[in-house]
């Protein structure tokens, strides 16, 4: 792999629907939901 995200790998699922999630600099952004993390969560 050859991503430059940092340490969290891109495409995490939804916690809410399973849908992938879209990484967009600090924030976790589903397709279905918006939003779903953000830089001032606590990244798991
Ligand atoms: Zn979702």
């Amino acid at each position: 792999m050859s991503d430059a995200e940092g340490t969290t790998p891109p495409g995490r699922p939804c916690p809410r629907c399973g849908e992938t999630m879209v990484h967009r600099h600090c924030e976790y952004v589903c397709p279905q939901h918006g939003v779903i993390y953000d830089c001032a969560d606590t990244f798991y």
